[in-house]
This record gives C-alpha cells, sequence and structure tokens, in this order.
C-alpha cells in the first residue's frame, strides 16, 4: 500500500471548517480508491498561535514540513492583526523558503455553476494562470523613512532575476505545452514598468524559441482585465507576475462563478520540497462559524494534491465527485445563491466517492 505523508494547516476563520470538509473528502479518496493510505498531521499554526506566543508558527516551521509529501492549507488573516503580519507570518514563511514558486490556478466554470458572463459553452471558459510565487513586487524588498513626519517615504522594490524568470516562463510553456490548445499569454506592464518588466518579456522571447509549438501572445495587464471578460474564448494558459496573477486570478474566480470555487497550487516543479494546495479565499471574517463555506474550493485543491503526489485515479473521482455537487442546485452554498450547508455538501462529496464505481 502506498503511503503519502500530509501536512494539515487550517489556519483561521473558515479555512479551519473547509480543511475539516477536505480531510473528509481526502479520506474517503483513500478508502474508495484502496490502493493508498493517507497520514494528515494536523498544526495548529494561525493567529491564534500568534497570540498566544508571538509568531504564527515555530521558527523550524518550514523545515518541519520538508518530511511531508505535500502540504493542505486552509487561509490565514484575522480582524485582530495586520494583514502583512499573517500573509509574512505564515503563508510566505512557508512558499518563500520551500521554494514554492509556481503558483498554479485552474479556472473553468464546473456544471451547474452560473458565471456573471452568463450563458457559456463548456470551454469558452477553460484557463490555467501561472503565477510566479517567488520575487516580483512581493520580494519584500522596500523600507520606509522618517515615519510620521511631512518627509516620510515609503518604499516597496520589485525584484526581477533572470533565473527567477526564466524557471517560471519554462513552467508557463510546459504547462501550456501539456494542453489541448497549446496557447500561452504573457501578461505585462513594460510600457510603463522599465526595468524588472523589460527584463520578463526579454526572457519570455527566449524561452519562446524552444517552444516552436506553443502559440504565444502578450497583454498588458490593465488590457488584459478587459480580454478576460470580453474574449474568455481567446485564452488557456496565462503566465503573469506575483501581483498581477494575484489580482487576475481573483477576477478569474469570480468570471468562473465564487471565490469559494477556485483552488491553488503552490509548487515547487523540481519537488525538492512539498507543495502546498489551498483555496484562494482568505478566513472570510463575515461568515466564519455560521457552517455555510463553501468547501469546493479546498475539494478541488485536494484533487490537485492527489494527483501532484502520484494518485491520479483518485483526484479524478474527486473531480467527477465536485462536478456532481456543483450540477446539483440543492447543493449550493449562499456564495453560489443556494441555501446547502458546509457538512452537506462534504457529506454529498463523500457519498459520489465512495459510490464512485467509474
Ligand atoms: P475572503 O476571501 O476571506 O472573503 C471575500 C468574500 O468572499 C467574503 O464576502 C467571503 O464571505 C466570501 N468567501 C470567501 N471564501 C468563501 C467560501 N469558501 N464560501 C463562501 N464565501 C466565501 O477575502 P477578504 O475578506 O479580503 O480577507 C479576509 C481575510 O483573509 C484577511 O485577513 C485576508 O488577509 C485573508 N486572506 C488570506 C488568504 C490566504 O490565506 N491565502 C487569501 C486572501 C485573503
Ligand atoms: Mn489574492
Amino acid at each position: 500500500m502506498r503511503q503519502h505523508r500530509i501536512a494539515v494547516i487550517p489556519g483561521d476563520g473558515i479555512g479551519i471548517e473547509v480543511v475539516a470538509a477536505g480531510c473528509r473528502v481526502l479520506e474517503a479518496s483513500a478508502q474508495r480508491d484502496g490502493g493508498f493510505a493517507l497520514d494528515l498531521q494536523p498544526f495548529d499554526w494561525g493567529s491564534e498561535r500568534y497570540r498566544r506566543t508571538g509568531a504564527f508558527m515555530p521558527a523550524d516551521g518550514a523545515d518541519q514540513l520538508r518530511r511531508f509529501d505535500a502540504i493542505l492549507f486552509g487561509a490565514v488573516g484575522a480582524p485582530d492583526i495586520a494583514d502583512h503580519l499573517t500573509l509574512w507570518g505564515l503563508r510566505l514563511a512557508i512558499c518563500q523558503p520551500l521554494d514554492q514558486y509556481a503558483n498554479v490556478r485552474p479556472t473553468r466554470v464546473l456544471p451547474g455553476i452560473r458565471s456573471p458572463l452568463g450563458a457559456l459553452d463548456p470551454g469558452d471558459l477553460d484557463w490555467v494562470i501561472v503565477r510566479e510565487n517567488s520575487e516580483g513586487e512581493y520580494a519584500g524588498q522596500g523600507g520606509r523613512s522618517h515615519r510620521g513626519l511631512p518627509e516620510e517615504v515609503a518604499t516597496d522594490v520589485s525584484i526581477f532575476t533572470r533565473a527567477g524568470v526564466k524557471r517560471i516562463m519554462r513552467f508557463a510553456f510546459e504547462t501550456a505545452r501539456a494542453r489541448p490548445r497549446k496557447r500561452l499569454t504573457i501578461v505585462t506592464k513594460s510600457n510603463a514598468q522599465r526595468h524588472g518588466m523589460v527584463l520578463w518579456d526579454e526572457i519570455a522571447a527566449e524561452v519562446a524559441r524552444d517552444f516552436p509549438d506553443v502559440t504565444h501572445d502578450k497583454m498588458l495587464v490593465d488590457a488584459m482585465t478587459v480580454r478576460m471578460v470580453m474574449k474568455p474564448q481567446s485564452l488557456d494558459t496565462i503566465v503573469a507576475t506575483n501581483l498581477h496573477a494575484d489580482i487576475l486570478s481573483d477576477l478569474a474566480a469570480a468570471l468562473a462563478g465564487s471565490i469559494g470555487i477556485a483552488p491553488t497550487a503552490n509548487l515547487d516543479p523540481e519537488r525538492r520540497s512539498p507543495s502546498m494546495f489551498e483555496p484562494i479565499h482568505g478566513s472570510a471574517f463575515d461568515i466564519t462559524g455560521k457552517g455555510i463555506a463553501n468547501p469546493v474550493g479546498t475539494f478541488w485543491s485536494a484533487a490537485m494534491m492527489l494527483e501532484h503526489i502520484g494518485e491520479g485515479a483518485a483526484a479524478a473521482r474527486l473531480m467527477r465527485a465536485v462536478e456532481r455537487i456543483t450540477a446539483d442546485a440543492a447543493l449550493h452554498t449562499p456564495d453560489l445563491g443556494g441555501q446547502a450547508t458546509t457538512d452537506a455538501v462534504t457529506a454529498a462529496a463523500v457519498a459520489a466517492i465512495l459510490g464512485d464505481n467509474a
């Protein structure tokens, strides 16, 4: 029997609720499959730990994660703690040392889900957004001087390295090549940002020469928002910087029906360290504790995790369960206009997995 060790970090708010749901479908997936077992190890890292100890995770937290095959993450963020502290104290404190440089965000309109764009045929909105996840605008460099004085200055420096841009471009072209349409859109802003973004464009053109079978084009990020809304069919695989893809992928999630559905993977494609899988949404204080958080984004993320650890059949089974849920309006949570609870959706997913005879 294959064994996989999974670190489980629910975090805060609805992260705790959707990750509990995710663990139930993962257990059901292993049970139905019969070929593998999951050792799901919980970690109490997050805002509660910060209030108690002054740190979101132990100093050697990232190293503790190295002995796992993958990480399932919920969300971090609390109303009484500044968001930059939570982000840098937990999520980036894991992604950066583990060098999970490729953030992958598949987006498509699942059966039964209504896009704000109206009636779409399957395939009209079927994208993979590749986000640079290790440098760029979120490199963490910059500073503040003359605090509180009229001459106060604050800077955030974007950092683009040849090696960093090259590896994400190669990953994006490989991702595009593996999809039927073999089409990559490279998002840029080199008209205004004349150093890092020009390097970005140059390396994209260099890498493109190694992928003659992939069609590629270049879009300015502002024009890209218009194209996503007006011509979703024209897009397939998309690569963008850390900041640009952060924004574009929330738009993509909304166009695909709800931020509660969208999954993401923080990958180390070279597999030197474990990759991390999480819904793209945050801790959603407004609905925490109400039992109505949509767990589908976590289920989809868990399916990506199963695929990554080599359990493709279980991943496909879990995605079939997800599509059965979304196709049934009685299983829609309030973010989708329905009345279902997290628990009802999870029970339906577990039943679909255990009863899947495909
Ligand atoms: P959010 O994603 O938490 O919530 C935005 C809106 O979407 C809210 O109305 C919320 O109720 C709704 N929503 C989100 N997920 C949902 C789900 N699964 N089911 C139903 N509705 C859902 O974003 P926010 O309000 O900007 O941020 C709240 C906190 O989360 C902040 O502290 C922020 O820093 C943090 N955050 C964390 C992450 C992360 O951990 N990766 C990502 C985004 C935001
Ligand atoms: Mn975001």
